[in-house]
């Protein structure tokens, strides 16, 4: 666990907060040795993981970091008379008509959901194309839950808005995924046998989705 530790003379007790860059920090009188201080901090696991929790939901505002298509970005927001976004790599700029970050976080999420939009529906189509299968109705989703989600019947894909932060090549694969739901509206042998015939790194794409998943938490990014 990372945290700062902060001796301080005249303090009596072991205590902790998070700062405001969201940084653990641990004060304690001078003398205390370390096995307390792990013994601290292990007897607040629970506490420290609910504040994280917290920090991660956070709304928006400059400094924060946007992920991106796999890239992390500088969010800047800029005071404006109109609400917009503009990816100007490295950063993310965001002119908003009202600087509460609720409001920019709005801002990024319509444009995020748009951007993803963009990218899904030319990947759907193309995938469409190749597997001679006639283009679906296509939907941005909220970024919880799943990838996405395949409605066979009402020829409807739906793309969770947390797509937009895997790397395209990922992304694609959600896309792909969901077409073959088209096909397949299950996870049999056949289904994962027509994904693979028109993506044949199929396996190392899943292998690295699940190596992120398990490092990354996408569900509270853009949530
Ligand atoms: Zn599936």
């Amino acid at each position: 666990m990372e945290y700062t530790l902060v001796r301080r003379r005249g303090q009596k007790k072991l205590r902790m907060h998070f700062d405001k860059e969201g940084v653990l920090v641990v004060s304690c009188p001078p003398g205390v040795p370390q096995a307390e201080i792990d013994r601290f901090i292990n007897d607040n696991e629970n506490w420290i993981d609910e504040q994280r929790g917290k920090i991660q939901k956070h709304d928006m505002d400059t400094g924060d970091r946007i992920l991106y298509f796999g890239k992390q970005y500088d969010l800047v927001t800029i005071n404006s008379a109109k609400d917009a976004m503009q990816i100007m790599d490295p950063m993310f700029v965001v002119y908003t008509t009202n600087p509460a970050p609720g409001h920019v976080k709005r801002i990024v999420q319509e444009n995020l959901a748009r951007l993803l939009y963009e990218f899904s529906r030319e990947r759907v189509d193309h995938w469409c194309g190749i597997l001679s299968l006639p283009k679906p109705a296509l939907q941005v989703g909220q970024a919880s839950g799943k990838w996405g989600c395949c409605y066979k019947s009402r020829r409807l894909i739906r793309i969770s808005l947390m797509t937009v932060a895997l790397d395209a090549s990922l992304a694609d694969m959600i896309c792909l995924h969901e077409v073959c739901h088209l096909v397949h509206a299950n996870h049999s042998a056949e289904f994962w046998a027509l994904m693979r015939s028109v993506m044949p790194d199929l396996e190392s794409r899943k292998r690295a989705l699940s190596r992120l998943s398990g490092s990354v938490d996408f569900r509270n990014l853009y949530s």
